[in-house]
């Protein structure tokens, strides 16, 4: 089928029953269609996906997706699923099929019936997998969170690194597709470096969410009272507070309890059926409040949080930009507060002490960033998006009014004032 004669609108309508493309999907999906190497990069909740699945689904060939959490392959391949009646149509090609299921999703494949093939990218590496997928029609290779391929992403995972290398032996002349919501220069770079896609059609959306109000506050002996009074007085909403240990959040839930808010903890060293369970609270709004590790999060699409409250000031910008954007997804008001010490810079440098030199240099430059986003006197907006190679006009940008230092101009906190203490 000739791209002219494809009609992105009514194949929108078709599988997915959009009437509208969001943002830029159109232009990326008419880049891929086309065959080009292509390069997303759209915040959170942009709408990736859909920029890779329907020219999967309407091009020729199978598309292979590689993305890194098996579960949230899972979600993709059922909503896929759920969109065509044609069985098979997506497959997720992991260690834990048995014999009989690979066989299905390789006989799906050479039918020219599976569009979609996800696979973790150390599944990829799998002799018999390259080798099968040698002879196929791939219509294309999308890497998803391709910042992962990245030193300087929050989520290095080296097996990205040989996907290029992996690929080069499946055939030659294979579209590349990278999609990423981190929007640092470098981390762009290393990407297309390493996918070799620097000639891709690059397409990226604004960061700025202008629903949001940014708000740094010293931390001091009484944070835990601080917080319990800004949750007062958001009675009702909802609303997450990120703690770096397991047992702050213990804690802190307990003293939210206490004070007769309706919190539950979050962290990984619960019990699965508990983390669900408090998860589904958050969502079905039994509760409010859900105190956090960095565990709690991803792939949580709750449209009405009112508040994002970070206790301890995370370790880069990208992840305080990652975790505040869970706030004010439905564009409504979103509040984003972070308590800020040194002396916790100083406990994360602590923690980086036994890694490698590279990665403590790393993650010391990103902490200074981080020192800085807190420090700042200008806009906190403007920060972040230039902090994404993204110019903002502090006076007359979409939402410049909604930071704490705008609204109250005041002097520069001074770090060394903290350590003084
Ligand atoms: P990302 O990967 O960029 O974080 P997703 O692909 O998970 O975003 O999409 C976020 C949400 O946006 C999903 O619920 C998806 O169904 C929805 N979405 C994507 N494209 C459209 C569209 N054209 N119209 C309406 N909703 C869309
Ligand atoms: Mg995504």
């Amino acid at each position: 089928m000739g791209l002219t004669e494809i009609d992105l609108h009514k194949e929108l309508k078709r599988y997915f029953g959009f009437s509208q493309f969001k943002g830029l999907q159109e232009e990326v999906i008419t880049s891929i269609v086309k065959g080009n190497d292509t390069f997303v990069v759209m915040p959170t909740g942009g709408g990736k996906s859909l920029c890779y699945q329907l020219p999967a689904l309407i091009t020729d060939g199978t598309a292979i997706v590689v993305s890194p959490l098996i579960a949230l392959m899972k979600n993709q391949v059922d909503a896929i699923r759920s969109i065509s009646s044609e069985h098979g149509v997506a497959h997720v090609l992991n260690s834990s099929l048995n014999k009989t299921e690979v066989s299905q999703v390789k006989s799906d494949i050479r039918n020219g019936i599976c569009k979609l093939l996800y696979v973790a990218p150390e599944s990829l590496t799998k002799e018999d997998y390259v080798d099968f997928l040698k002879g196929q029609t791939i219509s294309f290779l999308a890497v998803d969170e391709a910042h992962c391929i990245s030193e300087w992403g929050h989520d290095f995972r080296p097996e990205y690194r040989n996907l290029r290398h992996i690929l080069k032996r499946i055939g030659d002349n294979i579209p590349v597709i990278g999609l990423t919501a981190t929007a640092t220069p470098k981390v762009q770079e290393d990407i297309l470096k390493n996918l070799g896609i620097t000639g891709a059609n690059t397409f990226k959306a604004s960061f700025n969410r202008p629903n949001l109000y940014y708000e740094v506050r010293p931390k001091t002996k009484n944070i835990e009272a601080d917080i319990t009074r800004f949750v007062k007085q958001n009675d009702g909403k909802s609303g997450i507070i990120y703690c770096l240990s397991r047992k702050k959040v213990e804690e802190l839930a307990q003293t939210l309890q206490v004070n007769g808010i309706k919190a539950v903890p979050y962290h990984a060293g619960l019990d699965a059926k508990t983390r669900s369970k408090h998860q589904d609270m958050f969502l079905m709004e039994d509760i409010d409040v859900v105190v956090a590790t960095i565990a709690f999060g991803m792939g949580i699409d709750k449209p009405d949080v009112r508040f994002v409250i970070h206790h301890d000031i995370p370790k880069s910008i990208e992840s305080y930009y990652q975790e505040t954007g869970r706030a004010g997804r439905d564009g409504g008001e979103g509040h984003c507060l972070a308590f800020y010490s040194y002396k916790d810079i100083e406990k994360l440098e602590k923690f980086m002490s036994g890694k490698p030199v590279a990665e403590q240099e790393i993650g010391h430059a990103l902490l200074q960033e981080v020192v800085a986003y807190a420090e700042t006197s200008v806009s906190r907006r403007k920060f972040i998006l230039h902090y994404f190679g993204e110019e903002f006009d502090s006076e007359t940008g979409d939402g410049a009014s909604m930071d704490d230092n705008v609204r109250n101009p005041k002097k520069q906190h001074e770090a060394k004032d903290d350590l003084e203490l």
